[in-house]
């Protein structure tokens, strides 16, 4: 049982924080859709469900790949996983106000502009082609999770103006709250 949520290559799930090269990077698309993967996505939603987000991307773990969790709209338990997700189809205009995991909660809620609705497709874990339309939060979030798979942060997009009134960047960013620890730890250790 222990074994089943090591990750190959991963030996500590942790959240990589704004400043770190990986979150500037561009994800790999997934290839291979082993139980490696699967695993991963059930970490990430056990993370993700800890830490009360309703997104999360492989990278924001360390592992450069083309997968996400998304816990909107979705039963608690349940893992919904897209992997190699792309938007093919966007309309309308929100306002969204965002948080993200990788990045110092002083900075949070910063009202952007997202796209109201979205069309995207994907793989599943078995490889199998999926589509989702979505509009307002979950179309946020999506359009959230698939940036950081080509390492874009939401804050990229808060006018240049308003980035001067952000708060300082802290040195470590304190996690979310103790359920996110809690699911960290048991990540790590099965
Ligand atoms: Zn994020």
């Amino acid at each position: 049982m222990e074994e089943s949520k090591k990750i190959e290559g991963v030996p500590q799930v942790q959240i990589l924080q704004e400043g770190h090269p990986l979150l500037r990077s561009r994800s790999q698309e997934v290839t291979s859709f082993d139980e490696n993967v699967a695993a991963l996505a059930g970490v990430m939603n056990t993370v993700m469900r800890g830490a009360n987000g309703i997104g999360l991307s492989a990278v924001q773990l360390g592992i450069p790949i083309r997968l996400i969790t998304i816990g909107e709209g979705v039963l608690r338990e349940e893992t919904w996983a897209l992997v190699n997700p792309k938007i093919v189809k966007r309309a309308g205009e929100q306002r969204t106000r965002e948080g993200c995991l990788s990045i110092s909660k002083g900075k949070w809620w910063r009202a952007i502009k997202r796209s109201l609705r979205v069309v995207v497709e994907y793989q599943d874990l078995t490889g199998a082609p999926q589509k989702v339309k979505a509009h307002g939060l979950l179309a946020a979030a999506l359009q959230h999770e698939i940036d950081h798979l080509d390492g874009v942060l939401f804050t990229d997009y808060v006018p240049e103006e308003e980035k001067k009134e952000m708060a300082p960047r802290t040195k470590q960013y304190p996690l979310i709250n103790r359920a996110a620890k809690r699911a960290i730890r048991e990540a790590n250790h099965g």
